[in-house]
């Protein structure tokens, strides 16, 4: 979730001058967006003037904006490849049993099996907090950007 609103800043200033440009590009199978839709106006500016009423609020806002700050030096060739085609396989958690190393201690440590070490400037491996072994073994970056032929 802590990532997920650095993100969301970051799409939501970035959207608009790159979806003018693939509009022109492509047929798009449903209406492109073309207005902000998840905040109205008057919410905005709320928003505003609690920041500036507020030092909490101001607190909250610059801390989601140090954390979006770590995206802005990313190429876009970059942002996109984290989103990768439908044809890699999805799932829903890494290992119920935990590391191949150190077992459940992850599990342990973490309070879930959820407490693998996600580096997006390391796609597709994940690394322990126990042991730090990373997984897979395999380049699969390597095999992904193959157009899987490698
Ligand atoms: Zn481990």
């Amino acid at each position: 979730m802590k990532h997920l609103i650095p993100l969301a800043l970051l799409v939501l200033c970035c959207a608009a001058p790159a979806s003018a440009a693939l509009a022109a590009e492509r047929q798009p199978k449903y209406p492109l967006k073309t207005a902000r839709t998840l905040h109205r106006d008057d919410a905005i500016a709320r928003a505003r003037e609690n920041l500036a009423k507020y030092p909490s609020a101001k607190r909250v806002a610059d801390n989601i904006i140090k954390r979006a700050d770590a995206w802005v030096d990313w190429t876009d060739e970059d942002l996109r490849f984290l989103l990768t085609s439908s044809d890699v396989p999805r799932a829903f958690a890494v290992n119920a049993n935990g590391c191949p190393q150190c077992g459940g201690k992850i599990i342990e440590k973490s309070g879930s099996d959820y407490g693998w070490i996600i580096d997006p400037k390391r796609p597709f491996k994940i690394k322990c907090p126990v042991d730090g072994s990373v997984y897979p073994t395999n380049d699969y970056e390597a095999y992904y950007r193959s157009g899987f032929k490698t």
